[in-house]
């Protein structure tokens, strides 16, 4: 049995916090187009919703992953994408390499701070010409004494206009693609360092996504997390935490799509019933709540195996595959069936269409979830001798 009364408690608190503490702000955050992570953040680390996984020594509880699926799960009562997907970045996208083989003085230095909520984490993967194909990225570190000197740059970074520090990957030397890397923890603040700009998208309109340039950005060795060399690998297992996390957050924002639709067409009267009395809506919302139950179990599945010690790359890779394009369908769907009112602004299920949209790109788009697939399913074709 993967929960307990202990996880139902944490599901109710994260409930209220979006109930009181997020929702009630949304509106005017995604207007504004950011919201104050300083300020959420620390609020959330004060209820300790920010170090559940993380160890103690860093003022985490140190729980088994099974607690940061039901935040993730319970954040999808937000009624936006971009605030959950900032705490998603904090807690299962940023930090877990530096939680499972950063150097203790690293873990006091930023992830003590993080799990507190006083500084607001990035992570820093994609790049203007590397985004699927992780291992072209082009931002090199340099050795230089004690330090390393990084030049490149970073695009469609989470959090990016006001995080404290990236986890950033860079190539450290020549050879291998995938053993020339490394994550290096680069405070925001160090000369060199240039938010450019935020950019206005589709969706996630309160979540600030940066691109940030790195110009002769000088910082420490010791800021490596782990070993020189093994920075692909780090970031290929810290993708686990952060498709089973995208995919546990899309069913809370499914299940609350669904029970909106139900609400509004039962009372909506045409041609002398209710909308939801026509067949094919309370057929098709029964389709779609099949599925969601269904995504919900390979996310449990998931979770479950990964507690047990597994690699589930494949089961994580399948429910972001899964949970991202359900999140197409169920939004597509469900605002069809609110006529016109689904083509307003502030609808949720349209700000769904909007925001859901991102699950099948960001953290790797569904054709890279399909190739991971295919390739540990043995199916894919071998290349030429
Ligand atoms: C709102 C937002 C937030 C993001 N946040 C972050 C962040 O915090 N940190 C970070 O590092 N990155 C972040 N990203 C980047 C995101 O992870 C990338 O956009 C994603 O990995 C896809 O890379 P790309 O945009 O460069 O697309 P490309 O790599 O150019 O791919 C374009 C398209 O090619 C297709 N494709 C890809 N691979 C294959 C394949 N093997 N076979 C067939 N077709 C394929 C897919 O349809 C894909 O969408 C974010 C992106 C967005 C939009």
């Amino acid at each position: 049995m993967l929960f307990t009364p202990e996880h139902e408690t944490l599901r109710r608190t994260v409930e209220r916090f979006c109930r009181d503490e997020l929702n009630p702000h949304v509106d005017a955050w995604e207007d504004a187009g950011a919201f104050p992570a300083h300020e959420v953040f620390g609020k959330l680390g004060a209820l300790g919703l920010l170090g559940l996984t993380k160890p103690v020594t860093a003022g985490g509880a140190a729980l088994d992953y099974s607690y940061a699926v039901v935040l993730a799960e319970a954040l999808g009562s937000c009624r936006c994408g971009g605030v959950p997907l900032a705490i998603g970045v904090q807690t299962d996208m940023a930090t877990p390499a530096l939680a499972r083989i950063g150097s203790a003085e690293l873990q006091q230095e930023f992830l003590a701070p993080a799990v507190a909520g006083e500084m607001v984490a990035c992570i820093g993967v994609s790049e203007p010409g590397a985004g699927s194909d992780v291992a072209s990225i082009s931002t090199t570190a340099r050795k230089d004494g004690d330090d390393y000197v990084i030049n490149g740059g970073k695009l469609w970074i989470t959090n990016g206009a006001q995080a404290d520090w990236m986890c950033c990957l860079v190539t450290t030397s020549a050879g291998s693609p995938h053993r020339n890397k490394s994550l290096v923890v680069v405070p925001m603040k160090t000369p060199g360092v240039t938010v450019a700009r935020r950019i206005r998208k589709l969706g996630m309109h309160c979540s600030d996504t940066a691109q940030i340039f790195l110009d002769d950005v000088r910082v420490p060795q010791r800021y490596r997390i782990g070993e020189e060399g093994m920075g692909f690998t780090y970031q290929m297992q810290q993708f686990q935490e952060e498709r089973l996390w995208g995919a546990a957050n899309s069913l809370g924002s499914l299940d609350n799509a669904i029970a909106d639709t139900i609400e509004y067409t039962r009372g909506r009267r045409i041609f002398g019933k209710s909308v939801l009395d026509q067949q094919v809506v309370h057929y098709t919302l029964a389709e779609l709540q099949t599925e969601i139950e269904a995504l919900r179990a390979l996310v449990y599945r998931a979770t479950g195996l990964f507690v047990a010690g597994q690699d589930v790359t494949q089961l994580a890779s399948m429910a972001k595959l899964k949970a991202g394009r359900l999140s197409r369908e169920v939004a597509d769907k469900c605002l069809q069936f609110w006529g016109g009112m689904g083509y307003t602004w502030e609808n949720p299920v349209a700000r769904l269409y909007r925001d859901g949209r991102l699950g099948s790109i960001g953290g790797g788009a569904d054709e890279v979830m399909l190739s991971i697939i295919s390739k540990l399913a043995g199916t894919q074709p071998k290349p030429a001798p």
